[in-house]
């Protein structure tokens, strides 16, 4: 390729905003709507525990469809991982993702994200918001810093809990499950209430980690201000 074919090409990827084609390495199930993608990490690739990228999945007309994913890997992982909850319905990129194949290709874009671990505290996640602490909760575990956080995650039912053996196994008895569809003898059922939060929460605890949909995010913290929870503790990403 000559020198002006080359830096007509840079110039057309810097005006796509395309930063880095991965390939897939692997692909599976990891619940019943949940997919877990493993690539390609490219060289000298930067994230935190907790940060998302867009991505894009390299097929004709699927390029320009960009959707944020939260790295659940570790920074010094040899690869790169997302889980991925998809929704058929929407015809959109998830749906797409359960068609893609190892040796296909994702686009992706600028690191970013608004969680990050500032120390010990109650992560509380609703459904696919459960990602970003996957990563920030395994790089602790490798820290032997994981003791004094507790994780309430709500789901649902019982089939809807991503990770459940690797939290148990993580967290042990601060791992706390809340179902709003499903009674079971194991877990808590309904919502997550202010007494609830009460319930599991003994001063101890500094931070507040919430990520989920909107409506739950808008009425955790509403609870954790009547809790007297200051905001300045309280971090948090609403997953649309
Ligand atoms: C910072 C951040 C990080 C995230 N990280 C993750 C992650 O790691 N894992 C994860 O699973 N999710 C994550 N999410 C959420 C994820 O980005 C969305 O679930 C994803 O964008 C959905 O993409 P989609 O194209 O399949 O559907 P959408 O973009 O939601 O929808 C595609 C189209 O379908 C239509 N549509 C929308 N809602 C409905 C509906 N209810 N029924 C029918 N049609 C509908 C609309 O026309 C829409 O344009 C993250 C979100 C944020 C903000």
């Amino acid at each position: 390729m000559n020198i002006f074919k080359r830096f007509l090409k840079n110039v057309q990827k810097a005006l796509a905003g395309e930063k880095y084609k991965v390939k897939i390495k692997e692909i599976s199930y990891i619940t019943h709507d949940v997919i877990n993608i493993v690539t390609e990490k490219p060289e000298n690739f930067k994230f935190n525990p907790g940060q998302a990228t867009n991505i894009a999945i390299n097929k004709n007309s699927w390029k320009n469809k960009e959707r944020p994913f939260t790295f659940t890997s570790l920074p010094d992982d040899e690869y790169l991982e997302f889980v991925i909850k998809t929704y058929p319905s929407h015809k959109g990129v998830t749906n797409e993702l359960l068609k893609v194949q190892k040796g296909d290709e994702l686009i992706l874009r600028d690191v970013y994200g608004t969680i990050s671990y500032k120390g010990e505290g109650i992560f509380i996640a609703g459904g696919a918001g459960i990602t970003p602490f996957i990563s920030i909760l395994r790089n602790l575990k490798l820290k032997n810093k994981i003791e004094g956080n507790k994780l309430i995650f709500a789901n649902k039912t019982k089939k809807d809990i991503i990770l459940k053996q690797e939290f148990k196994n993580l967290l042990g008895d601060n791992f706390i499950n809340i179902l709003s569809d499903e009674q079971t003898d194991e877990h808590y059922y309904g919502f997550i209430t202010e007494d609830f939060i009460k319930e599991h929460y003994d001063n101890s605890e500094k931070y507040f980690y919430l990520c989920g949909p909107p409506p739950m995010i808008d009425a955790v913290e509403k609870q954790l201000k009547n809790l007297n929870v200051e905001k300045k503790f309280i971090v948090k990403e609403k997953f649309q």
